[in-house]
């Protein structure tokens, strides 16, 4: 962690994860007919991260090869990150983790869950060498904290190649991460005639991570949308806060709306999953991952509707897996 790295900004020499992992071009931007966006002058673009990567998909592919470099350059054998028991997070961090020959703990959120059968997402990490570690959910909480990290690291200290593990914070988010999503803005910036350059790009956010680098990644005649799919509120000052450790000061023209959560993370209530397979049936695209792109999807064709967007308008939405 703070590690400062800069080849991938000036376009540099790949690091080993990104060879491992896949050294990509630009991810595709699609541009999709959707009547509900047409009829109100709005142009809607996809910008195709769940391509990035098989495993290690979309935004979690642009936040974990910096760290994951980190890693490797810093001479660790074990990374160690922290999830919830279906956390996208852990499942990419176990595929890299495999793929690049580095052990993975999982610190899951929940103690109940240890000793009970794994759900789908937690045995896909164990089938990837995760190794998974429950704590309570007080513990959790303590996640940002140096003494807990510092015991908690220790721990492991007798367990061969898990020892010394380098860390990541719960979702991939701090100021590697936030510097390898700036990439995702350079890429709308950058995007040239024939295709359309995006006037707004707008991304689901669960830490915020990756809004705070698409942000400071865009044109300045570009601006970025979160889509929270958490209840809470405290996501901008957490944005702000990734901004200033990366970048030292806010960066971007960036706004959140908070109306789209749907009830909280996981919700899926029945009309956003019809509207998720509908969206996949008019546009032949894979049916939008639940718990944050359909989010994103349901609350751009809305503010669309509202009139939110003036004509003209090139939106990007962002299919962060
Ligand atoms: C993890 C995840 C997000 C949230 O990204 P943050 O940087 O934490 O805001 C968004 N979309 C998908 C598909 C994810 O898996």
């Amino acid at each position: 962690m703070g590690v400062k790295r800069t080849e991938r900004e000036a376009g540099g020499t790949a690091g080993a994860a990104e060879r491992v992992l896949g050294v990509r071009g630009p991810s595709p931007l699609e541009e999709v007919r959707d009547e509900r966006f047409a009829r109100h002058g709005v142009r809607l673009l996809l910008k195709r991260d769940d391509l990035l990567h098989p495993e290690v998909t979309g935004n979690k592919w642009r936040k974990l090869v910096p760290n994951l470099d980190a890693a490797l350059a810093g001479g660790h054998r074990s990374v160690l990150t922290f999830g919830g028991a279906w956390s996208n997070h852990l499942r990419a961090t176990a595929a890299a983790g495999r793929l690049l020959g580095l052990r993975t703990i999982g610190v899951v959120r929940g103690e109940e869950l240890a000793g009970r059968p794994l759900n789908p997402s937690l045995a896909r990490c164990a089938a990837d060498g995760m190794r998974l570690h429950f704590v309570s959910r007080a513990d959790y909480r303590e996640r940002h904290r140096p003494e807990y990290l510092h015991r908690l690291c220790a721990g492991f200290a007798a367990a061969g190649p898990f020892a010394e593990p380098y860390v990541v914070p719960e979702g991939g988010s701090n100021a590697l991460a936030v510097r390898g999503c700036a990439a995702l803005g350079r890429e709308l910036d950058a995007a040239a005639p024939p295709g359309p350059r995006p006037h707004l790009a707008a991304v689901p956010c669960g830490t915020g991570g990756t809004l705070a680098g698409l942000a400071a990644g865009l044109g300045r005649d570009q601006s970025a949308l979160g889509i929270p799919v958490l209840k809470g509120g405290f996501l901008a000052d957490g944005i702000r806060r990734l901004q200033c450790e990366t970048y030292g000061a806010p960066r971007g023209d960036w706004r959140l709306d908070e109306r789209f959560h749907h009830g909280g993370y996981a919700r899926t209530p029945a009309a956003l999953t019809a509207f998720a397979e509908d969206f996949a049936a008019r546009h032949g695209v894979p049916v939008p991952e639940p718990v944050y792109v359909a989010k994103l999807l349901w609350a751009l064709t809305a503010l669309t509707a509202e009139g939110a967007f003036p004509p003209g308008t090139v939106l990007a939405a962002v299919i962060t897996g």
